[in-house]
């Protein structure tokens, strides 16, 4: 039985990603950082396995996959968003989101290779967004590092293809997730009309796609950046 590790499964995105695996097949591995309970129901509920790591902490993931075992398919989903106005972004604001986002998919995916390598087969999916690829006023350390994990996916995609993994990035639109649980009724609604299909995503929507990518039918999909996103994009 190959194995997968979503990292951030404790809620939104990443638990139905990890529920759509276990379905089709996956022992998952449930990655959380302060969600003990939602991680270990979720982990019990679907027959796998709940382990605790801040993903931008390189000892905690390395002990992580100490614990996990052997990783067939690697979702890095675990991210934090930060809307200021980037004269507002402090030094710090700007390290966490990228000690997130963008050091955590490096830790993740280091830690994950070396036996994807031996196997000769792997699925890598990275998680940005679509102000990864559009920009969002206010969002300007979000944006670029969520841009960044779209510039990961395309080199990783060249230089691990003669290894039989395949790596490919997601980009959701705006999903009913706790991430965006800051944003006013009104604006949530004015978001659902910018969107071509007049709702917002589902995580169920974005997990459809992962699970996927993840499977053996899409063997010759790299390197591609794919909106979860109903048009939003557009
Ligand atoms: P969410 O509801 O805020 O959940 C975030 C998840 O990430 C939680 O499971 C959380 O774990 C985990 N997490 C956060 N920091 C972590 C860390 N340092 N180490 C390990 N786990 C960590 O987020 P979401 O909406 O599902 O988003 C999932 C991914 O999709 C993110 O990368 C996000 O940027 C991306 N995305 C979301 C949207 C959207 O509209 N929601 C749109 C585009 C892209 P704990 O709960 O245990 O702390």
């Amino acid at each position: 039985m190959r194995t997968a590790l979503v990292s951030g499964a404790s809620r939104g995105i990443g638990r139905a990603c990890a529920r759509a695996l276990a379905e089709s097949g996956y022992r998952v591995v449930v990655n959380y950082r302060e969600r003990r309970q939602a991680a270990e129901d979720l982990a019990y509920s679907i027959g796998g396995t709940a382990v605790r790591a801040d993903v931008s902490d390189r000892e905690a993931v390395r002990r992580m996959f100490e614990a996990a075992g052997n990783v067939d398919a690697l979702v890095v989903n675990a991210g934090v968003a930060l809307q200021k106005l980037f004269t507002d972004t402090t030094p710090e604001d700007w390290r966490r989101v990228f000690a997130v986002n963008v050091d955590g998919a490096y830790n993740l995916i280091q830690a994950a290779l070396p036996h994807m390598i031996h196997e000769k087969w792997g699925r890598i999916v990275l998680i940005s967004s679509v102000w990864g690829v559009h920009g969002a006023s206010c969002e300007a350390a979000y944006s670029a590092s969520k841009a960044a994990l779209i510039g990961l996916t395309k080199a990783l995609a060249k230089e691990l293809g003669p290894s039989g993994i395949t790596v490919n990035c997601v980009a959701p639109g705006v999903i009913d997730t706790d991430m965006n649980a800051a944003l006013d009724r009104e604006t949530l609604a004015s978001l659902a009309d910018s969107t071509p299909l007049c709702r917002l995503g589902a995580p169920e929507d974005v997990a459809s796609l992962i699970r996927y990518l993840c499977s053996d039918e899409a063997a010759f999909i790299t390197a591609q950046v794919i909106g979860a996103d109903g048009g939003f994009g557009v």
